[in-house]
């Protein structure tokens, strides 16, 4: 998606990437659903960029985060960390990816020992990486990172992960990354179970390792409010497929996919603060199976559904600078539904 680098190699990019599921279940669904269904994706780190990943659950967002951190493999497309697929990366290689891309998941409670205090989490990173060379450096470290991502030493230091907020505990997950220093963050739903309160905090957060430390970060999240005030660029998600991309500020005001257009409906306002009912029209309707794959993903519940939707998987049309629809309504070849055309679609 961005595009300059110092060497124009993308840090980390999906290409093609699609990871099949088998279904079980009556005659007519048994197949392999594609959860994440040919994504293709790439970030750099010069400059630092911040990519927000969009879609509803159960759209392939976890699913495609999982399989950049090399958690589980694409049954198609590969993933290269600096242009090297990471399955071939060698020892050292991939020691590097694994430092150089961070992930930061919903709830950290799973990640930290309950029995230890937390601050083991940040003294063991400096430990592991040698980071200090002597301990009232390390102590200052610590110091330091957590003041990073405002948090008082003194609120933090010898409580136990059961005694801060979820909000505390994704700080002093950040506060491990700010000591690490990634080049890339893959942010899985970070604020999601965060108070509304410290929900902009946390944004800001990731803001200033963009600007400050040059860390990229690809921020996945069901909630357009959240991905609109980290700005950046947008890849909007629905049932595995990426149906528009763009600058977050094209694709909000200037929405060119009707799935899109029908997200924007669920806002009620653009603000990271204000609660958005994520339910779509899409939260009933089975995903498409394999055998299903060469039409629009979306054509079940479009307004302006064509014959040529259930025909063909829509490709990737110019819609404005930068932007891209995946969408017939954006091909002058084909004749639009009078709703379309009356909605702006010419
Ligand atoms: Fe609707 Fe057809 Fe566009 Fe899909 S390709 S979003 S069904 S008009």
């Amino acid at each position: 998606m961005n595009t300059m680098s110092d060497n124009n190699v993308p840090t980390l990019q999906a290409r093609n990437v699609t990871k099949e599921f088998a279904v079980s279940g009556s005659s007519l669904r048994r197949g392999h659903i594609a959860a994440v269904d040919q994504v293709s994706l790439s970030l750099y780190a010069k400059p630092p960029q911040i990519i927000s990943l969009v879609g509803e659950s159960g759209s392939g967002k976890t699913t495609f985060s999982r399989i950049l951190l090399g958690l589980t493999g694409p049954t198609t497309g590969e993933v290269l960390y600096r242009g090297t697929n990471i399955l071939a990366l060698n020892k050292q290689q991939f020691r590097e990816y694994r430092l150089n891309v961070q992930p930061v998941f919903q709830d950290p409670y799973g990640i930290y020992n309950p029995f230890y205090r937390i601050e083991r989490v940040l003294e063991l990173v400096i430990h592991n990486f040698k980071l200090a060379k002597t301990k009232s450096q390390a102590i200052d470290m610590v110091d330091e990172a957590l003041r990073a991502v405002d948090l008082r030493p003194n609120d933090v230091i010898g409580r136990y992960p059961h005694q801060l907020s979820g909000g505390e505990r994704q700080r002093v997950m950040l506060a491990r990354l700010y000591l690490l220093k990634p080049r890339i963050i893959i942010a899985d739903e970070p604020v999601s179970m965060i108070d509304v309160a410290v929900r902009t905090l946390f944004l800001n957060i990731l803001l200033d390792f963009r600007d400050k430390l040059g860390i990229s970060c690809l921020f996945i999240t069901h909630n357009l409010s959240t991905a609109y005030y980290l700005g950046g660029q947008i890849m909007v998600l629905c049932f595995g497929r990426v149906v528009e991309t763009g600058s977050i500020d094209q694709v909000v005001h200037n929405p060119s996919h009707p799935y899109t257009q029908q997200l924007l409906t669920s806002v009620p306002s653009i603000d990271p603060e204000n609660r958005w009912s994520t339910r779509s029209n899409l939260e009933s309707v089975e995903r498409p199976v394999t055998h299903e794959a060469n039409k629009c993903v979306y054509v079940t519940r479009c307004p302006y559904a064509m014959p040529i939707c259930s025909q063909q998987r829509p490709p990737d049309f110019a819609t404005g600078e930068g932007q891209y629809a995946a969408c017939f309504l954006h091909d002058r070849n084909v004749e639009k539904p009078e709703a379309a055309v009356e909605a702006g679609f010419k």
